[in-house]
C-alpha cells in the first residue's frame, strides 16, 4: 500500500514514522529557501508533511506571485519555468540574454531569498546555461540584481549538502522560535 502525506494534526510519532527522505535531485529552491530561514521547516516540506494550503499567508503568497506575472511582470517574460525540479518564477529577456526572477513578498528575509535565486542560477549553469538573476519585491517597489560568483557558488554548494544531510534525519529538528513563526504555515503545528 503506498504512503499518503498525514494532515498536520498527526502525532509526531505517527509523522515521523510516515515520512520518508526525498532523493537528492528533488532538493530544489524553496527547500534552500526554507532551510535558510528555518530547518525544522525544510525537514517537514522535504518529507511532503504539508502545511494547510488554506493558511492566510500561503493565499497572499499565490495571490501575490499569480497578480505579478499577469499584470506587473516585465513583457518580455516567460512565466513559472521548469528545470530540473525548480519552478522559477519568471525568465526575463534582457539584451539577447535570459535573467532568472524571483518574487518575495518583502526583503526581510533577503539573504535567504538571495540563496534560493542563486541556486537557480547554479541549477542552469549546471545545464550549461549561465545567467544572472534578480529579486523583485513588488510591495516594496525594490529591486536587487545577483551575480553567481565564486563565494556565492559555495555557498548554494554547502547548503545543499547541509540540506541533504538535514533531509536524511529521520525526525524534525525541534521548533525554535523565530520571527518568521509568525508568518509560517506550520505555526499551529509547532506551537499548539
Ligand atoms: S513555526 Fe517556526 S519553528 Fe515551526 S516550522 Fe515554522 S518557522 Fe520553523
Amino acid at each position: 500500500m503506498s504512503e499518503v502525506a498525514e494532515p498536520l494534526n498527526n502525532a509526531p510519532e505517527t509523522l515521523n514514522r510516515l515520512a520518508t527522505p526525498p532523493e537528492p535531485r528533488q532538493i530544489g529552491g524553496t527547500l534552500v529557501w526554507y532551510y535558510s530561514i528555518c530547518r525544522r521547516q525544510a525537514w517537514l516540506t522535504a518529507h511532503a508533511i504539508l502545511p494547510d494550503e488554506d493558511d492566510p499567508n500561503i493565499v497572499y503568497g499565490r495571490f501575490l506571485h499569480q497578480w505579478y506575472r499577469n499584470t506587473a511582470a516585465p513583457r518580455k517574460s516567460q512565466r513559472e519555468v521548469l528545470i530540473a525540479g525548480n519552478r522559477l518564477d519568471l525568465v526575463v529577456q534582457e539584451n539577447g540574454h535570459v535573467v532568472v526572477v524571483e518574487v518575495k513578498k518583502s526583503d526581510r528575509f533577503r539573504d535567504s531569498a538571495r540563496l534560493q535565486l542563486a541556486h537557480y542560477l547554479l541549477t542552469l549553469e549546471e545545464h550549461g546555461v549561465r545567467t544572472e538573476g534578480e529579486l523583485h519585491f513588488p510591495e516594496q517597489k525594490k529591486r536587487e540584481r545577483v551575480r553567481l560568483d565564486d563565494a556565492l557558488r559555495r555557498e548554494v554548494l554547502q547548503v545543499r549538502r547541509d540540506l541533504q544531510d538535514l533531509v536524511e534525519q529521520p525526525a524534525p529538528p525541534p521548533p525554535k522560535r523565530i520571527s518568521w513563526c509568525a508568518r509560517c504555515a506550520y505555526a499551529e503545528y509547532c506551537w499548539t
